[in-house]
């Protein structure tokens, strides 16, 4: 694996592997993540193996996306470390850059290029469940994906399920500012407990850990109420949020159902393939989880 963190020794690496005999037409997948990896993220780099010859893995905690009085400075960055387990899980390139590569401009300046540029505006679903608790950050993160596609310039693109609404908004804006690149989505993984995989994570201790996993038990309580005994909608949210209301130490933001074509709520009125979306603040940190569950009339 090599490790570059220029823009030009980047172009480099991959041409590199496509000048090689034979690898003209060699596909090129990419991992964008912000480090501190874990094994959700390495189950992205493993399915990007099994759609390309050569798998890029960036590492870049983008300032764009975190608000004022969120953890971007003590974001955990561990490159060492990081950079191993990706050798090992078989990334060909790790792209590992610095604010001033990815934004030549300065912060701001990528700011106002972005606000120029309709598609890469998160929009009315920007402002909804993450994106009302973190103002701006969805502009923030189509900014940087929009930036790393242009720098890498992938045919296929991993990003996994765990984080539900900033995949909806990706999808949407590759469909129309890089409509060649094929946009993957890789299942969530999680602990033995059921908690999602999280950088994050580390910031949790064992009893905060232990209040975590009561969020996928909640999810999977709203799923049983539906698929198993019937439910409508909104009395598999009730059901999943009566999990919760023994778990005080979890301060629920927000537990709700959406179509997953249009990030909208359902009503009971809905039948087929919903995300249950969940996030609660555990001490000082921001969980997020989702789950997929099907409606099917007659309910209960
Ligand atoms: P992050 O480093 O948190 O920005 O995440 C980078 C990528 O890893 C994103 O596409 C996330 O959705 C994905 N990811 C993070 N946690 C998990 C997980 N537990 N399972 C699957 N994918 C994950």
């Amino acid at each position: 694996m090599q490790t570059v963190s220029t823009a030009a020794e980047l172009t480099a690496a991959i041409d590199e592997e496509r000048d090689l005999p034979g690898c003209a037409g060699l596909k090129v997948a990419f991992v964008p993540t912000m480090g501190a990896l874990h094994d959700g993220h390495l189950s992205l780099v493993r399915q990007a193996r099994e759609y390309a010859d050569l798998v890029v893995v960036s590492i870049f905690v983008n300032p764009l996306q975190f608000g004022a009085g969120e953890d971007f400075d003590k974001y955990p960055r561990t490159l060492e470390a990081d950079a191993a387990v990706l050798e090992a899980a078989g990334a060909d390139v790790l792209f590992a850059p610095t604010v001033d590569v990815v934004y030549p401009d300065g912060v701001e300046a990528a700011n106002a290029a972005a606000a120029a540029r309709p598609a890469l505006q998160s929009g009315a679903v920007g402002k909804t469940f993450e994106g009302a608790a973190r103002p701006g950050h969805f502009d923030g993160m189509l900014t940087v994906v929009a930036r790393l596609f242009e720098l890498v310039n992938p045919d296929f693109a991993v990003f996994g399920a765990k984080d539900a609404q900033q995949l909806f908004l990706i999808k949407r804006m590759a469909a129309t500012e890089f409509p060649d690149l094929h946009i993957i989505e890789a299942p969530i993984v999680r602990e033995t407990s059921g908690l999602a995989m999280s950088s994050r994570n580390r910031y949790l201790d064992a009893a905060a850990l232990e209040v975590a996993g009561q969020l996928s038990k909640a999810l999977n309580v709203g799923k049983a109420a539906a698929e198993t005994l019937g439910a409508k909608p909104s009395l598999a949210v009730n059901a999943a949020r009566a999990r919760l209301e023994g778990v005080p130490e979890a301060k629920l933001d927000y537990l709700a159902l959406v179509d997953p074509s249009s990030f909208e709520l359902i009503d009971d009125s809905f039948t087929g393939r919903a995300l249950m979306l969940i996030a609660a603040v555990v001490g000082n940190t921001r969980l997020i989880d989702n789950l997929t569950i099907d409606f099917q009339e007659p309910f209960a």
